[in-house]
This record gives C-alpha cells, structure tokens and sequence, in this order.
C-alpha cells in the first residue's frame, strides 16, 4: 500500500538526491559524536547520515514511518530510532555524547517549537541545521535594518550565530509546499562575545517590545530606572526609537541598563578577596588574598550545594566563560569560597541567594571532602537544599543551568568527567556512593 503523505504533520517529502546529500554534509557528520536527526520521513537526508555518523538519533513522529525506520535500520547497530514528538524532546541523556549536533527538514507547523525545545541553553546541542520555510529563516539570520529583523532574530542571536545557506525551490519536495524554503545553520556564539545581562530580562524586554511593531519602545516597555531619557542618552539613540531599530547589542546593553549594570564592568572574581588559609587539618592559619591563595596552592574551604527539587533532580550549573578557574564547565548547583571567620553553613545559604537567587533557613550537610589537588586544594563541606520554585541565576557567575535526573548525570560524568569542574566530581561522587551506600 502506497503512504499517503500528511498534512498535519508537515510531510513534504525531500525528492533531489543530490540536494539531500548537500545538506547532509552541512552538518559534517563524519567528525560528530552524535547526530540527531528531527523528522527523518522516508529517510531522504537519513540515507547520506546512516553510514558517516558515530551514532545517529532518527526523531519521528509519524506512526507509520517510525517502525519503518527501525526496520530498514535494524541491522545498523549506529542508528536508533525514537518514536517521539520532537518538540517534547529530553536532549539531556545527549550530554554524555559532546560533540551532539542536530539536524532536520523540519515539518513547517512546529519548525518554532523544535527550535525553541532543541537550541535555547541549556542544551547539548553545539551545530544545528535546519530546512524551514524561507521567510522563517530570513527572520531567523536577519540583522538591524533587514527586512524580517525582529524578536526572533535576537531571541535566537543571543545564543547563536545564524547563517542562511540556500534558499530551495518547492519543486524538489512531493508533495509540493507552497513557499521557499531554506537552509540555515546555527553555531554556537563566542562566549564573552556579548557582556554579560540577564536572560530572562532580556527575553520579556525583547517581547514587549516588539508586540507592537510600529509603536515606540518607551510606551511599550516597564519604566526605566531614572527615567526613559536617561536610557536613550545612554544607548545614544532619539526618545522615539522602535523595538526594530535598536540591534542585538543595543538590546543587551539596553537589559544591561534596567539591571542597573551599565557601567560595571565584566569582571570575574577579585584577587583582592580573602580567605581564611589553613592546615592539613583545616584549622585556620592566617588570612591571604585569593590570588596568592589559588597561585601558590593554598589549603582553603568552599562549600557545595546540591539543590534536589521534588522530583528528585538535581540542579546544575554551567560556569561563566568569566571564571578564573573551570570557565564553562558544569558545576554543582551553588559553590563559593568561605569568607574569613564564616562557618560553612552560613556560606551555603548565601551562595545559594547569591549565585542563583534561593532563599533558604538551613542546609542539611552531607559530606565532608579533603583538601586535594582535585578540589583545588579546598576543603570541601557538600550541603544539600531543597527546591521547588524557578533558579534566577547571577549571570556573571553562571553561563546557564537547569535540572537534570540523577542517573543521566552518572552516566555523564563517567563518559565526560572533563565537562566538569573536579571538586564537583569529588563531591558527586561522595553523595551518589552515600546514596547507593
Ligand atoms: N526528512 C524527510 C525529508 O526530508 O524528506 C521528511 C521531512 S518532512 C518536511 C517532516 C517530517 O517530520 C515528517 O516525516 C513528519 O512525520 C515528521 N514530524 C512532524 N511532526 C513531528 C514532530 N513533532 N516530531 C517528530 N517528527 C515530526
């Protein structure tokens, strides 16, 4: 019986050979750890992956053609199918992975929801390429000034370099669509290529400013701190800008502005800082600033903490590319140094509102951990806290973070213990070999 393409789910179905195998290559498959694959259909960008992929992940939705693929790839132990909904997709097992990229001819209805579910941080994915309609991708790589420049242009910008790669006439599709699509790829932006804002601010900014184009931005956005015209002197623009004529920079520094962060410098840490210095068996010896401490392999203290939420997942958090030690690696969910004379309990609850704004009465202490070169030296207490609601996290400390299920994180650390800060892996296993105990 011959397949009846469906509508509903998007089905235009690839035809040029020759087409397929360009976009396959797009994505380099051969120097990839893993490649997924959203809406592999019958197979036409599949056939040029299956072969040159260490490990391919085929994503489909579609009821029928989903035990096809796992019967026409059955005997290549490379592939794996899932028959899943691609916009509700779980990257994190992908983690364990590195190097995972993404691929698709996306089925136009939900190409917004994919995009959204596979490249917003934090997420495996480090290249991404996309078929979608023209106009999307026009909208997608469009900067000030261009004709599809808008909310999605810089919601997506911030965390990638977009570039459009070909534009792709209806007629190698069957069924025909009715528009043009394209092909575009995301890497990865530089980190430290933008200063450093709050996310989430920027997001709703971002939002409100463009629910209606034509207005000016001061009768769309919250009042500024010390007035709107105070904001536009600072950006150097007229009181009357629009959302569309402010670029990506601008907005950021824009954000920067409402967080009262305008004129601070990125700075990481400050070597000034001090620190209680202590003995082989953590009594205090003097005090020493934190450059002299971390230069000449001082014995100091930190905490760790650990935030379980009710599902039992843990949270944790990538450092900032402004870290003077273990830039962007995965870290537990909230560490810091002990000030002088702080005990580790008080440092815990305030590293937690600090770095990722909880608010806690205690911490339940879990472990102690030594002094060792794999901790930097530090002795270590890991703190445990409870969690529910949302993590609004310091920006300059952390590149990104969310929650993972524990297991997928045992798996991870052991395929990749180099994602991780050491002293984490110190304390992650003193907690999961207590857990199993
Ligand atoms: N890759 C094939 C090609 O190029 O010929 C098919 C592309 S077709 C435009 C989109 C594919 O995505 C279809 O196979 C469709 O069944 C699948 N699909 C639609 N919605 C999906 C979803 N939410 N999750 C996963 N796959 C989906």
């Amino acid at each position: 019986m011959s397949f009846q393409p469906k509508k509903s789910l998007g089905q235009n179905f690839l035809t040029d050979v020759n087409l397929s195998r360009w976009i396959a290559d797009q994505i380099e498959p051969q120097t990839a750890a893993c490649v997924i694959e959203i809406g592999p259909g019958q197979g036409a960008l599949t056939a040029h992956l299956a072969d040159r992929c260490e490990n391919l992940v085929l994503v489909e939705k579609d009821n029928e053609l989903a035990p096809a693929l796992v019967e026409r790839f059955s005997n290549n132990s490379r592939v794996r199918v899932m028959h899943a909904d691609a916009t509700r997709l779980d990257l994190r097992p992908f983690y364990r992975f590195g190097d995972v990229r993404i691929i698709g001819n996306l089925p136009y209805s939900v190409g917004g929801e994919v995009l959204k579910a596979v490249l917003t941080p934090a997420t495996p994915i480090r290249h991404a390429v996309f078929m979608l309609q023209k106009e999307v991708c026009d909208r997608l790589a469009a900067n000030v000034g261009d004709d599809g420049y808008g909310g999605l242009s810089l919601l997506v910008q911030q965390h990638w370099d977009v570039k459009l790669l070909r534009i792709v006439p209806p007629d190698v599709f069957k069924p025909r669509p009715k528009v043009d699509s394209a092909v575009v790829k995301f890497t990865p932006r530089e980190p430290g290529s933008l200063p450093v804002y709050d996310r989430p601010l920027f997001d709703r900014l971002v939002r409100q400013g463009f629910s209606q184009r034509r207005k000016q931005l001061k009768n769309l956005l919250p009042d500024a701190p010390d007035g709107w015209e105070a904001l536009v002197n600072h950006l150097g623009v007229p009181l009357t800008i629009r959302a569309e004529e402010l670029s990506l920079q601008q907005w950021v520094e824009l954000t920067r502005f409402y967080e009262g962060r305008q004129n601070k410098s990125d700075a990481g840490q400050k070597a000034t800082e001090m620190f209680d210095v202590v003995d082989e068996n953590n009594r205090v010896i003097g005090q020493q600033p934190r450059g002299k401490v971390h230069a000449e392999g001082l014995r100091h203290r930190a905490v760790h903490i650990f935030v379980l939420n009710k599902r039992g997942d843990i949270y944790l958090q990538k450092r900032s590319h402004l870290k003077d030690v273990h830039p962007l690696v995965w870290d537990s969910s909230a560490a810091g140094h002990l000030d002088v004379g702080e005990s580790y309990a008080t440092c815990a609850i305030r590293e937690l509102e600090e770095e990722i704004g909880i608010r806690v009465p205690e911490t339940e202490k879990l472990a102690d951990i030594p002094a060792t070169e794999r901790t930097g030296m530090e002795f270590v207490e890991l703190h445990l806290a409870r969690h529910d609601g949302p993590v609004h996290y310091a920006p300059d400390e952390i590149d990104c973070g969310t929650w993972f299920p524990p297991p997928v994180v045992d798996e991870w650390v052991d395929a990749r213990p180099e994602d991780f800060a050491s002293g984490f892996i110190e304390c992650w296993r003193a907690w999961r070999s207590a857990s199993h105990a």
